[in-house]
């Protein structure tokens, strides 16, 4: 089982497709349906900041905007 570090460095650190379709949701994540689950923004590759996979297999993701990544690290504490 991975810990939410474990979650932000993946992100982090590279190939959001591959994370994203091991996930299964990449082909969501290309039609634009992920929002950030603060503001409700459209995720895409240029804003998305991280992704938080969720027990039921959900994942939810957080864009690049300050107040967000502010609220994301807030949450992770
Ligand atoms: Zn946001």
């Amino acid at each position: 089982m991975l810990t939410k570090d474990d979650h932000l460095k993946a992100v982090y650190s590279s190939d959001i497709d591959t994370f994203l379709a091991k996930l299964e949701v990449l082909e969501q994540f290309n039609q634009g349906k992920f929002t950030c689950k603060y503001c409700k923004e459209v995720i895409t590759r240029n804003n998305l900041y991280a992704i938080i996979p969720m027990p039921d297999k959900n994942v939810d993701m957080c864009c690049n905007r300050p107040d967000c990544v502010l609220s994301l690290s807030e949450e992770a504490k």
